[in-house]
């Protein structure tokens, strides 16, 4: 399948990619905006617990820097609005 967020999730390369892991979500650079953003691991919409766990990843790493939803099709998920984009932030 050519889902390019299946494809990392399942490389699992750390590094320059992937920030953060686990059999959840992944933590990653959005290739389209360059934004990080948590996204969930399956094609599927996440439990309320689920959604708690990958807010919890956000805040362990962004702290309380802004989210808004992932253009995502098949991925739930969210961007992290950190200050690096605030202004810059635009629709595309
Ligand atoms: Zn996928
Ligand atoms: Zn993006």
């Amino acid at each position: 399948m050519g889902c390019w967020l299946c494809n990392l999730v399942k490389s699992g390369q750390w590094g320059s990619k992937i920030f953060w892991q686990d059999e959840i979500c992944t933590l990653t650079d959005c290739r389209i905006c360059g934004r990080p953003m948590v996204i969930y691991n399956k094609h599927d919409h996440p439990s309320r617990k689920d959604i708690n766990h990958m807010l919890k990843i956000k805040d362990d790493f962004y702290g309380s820097a802004p989210i808004t939803t992932s253009p995502g099709r098949d991925h739930w998920g969210f961007h992290i609005e950190t200050k690096w984009w605030e202004g810059t932030y635009s629709d595309f």
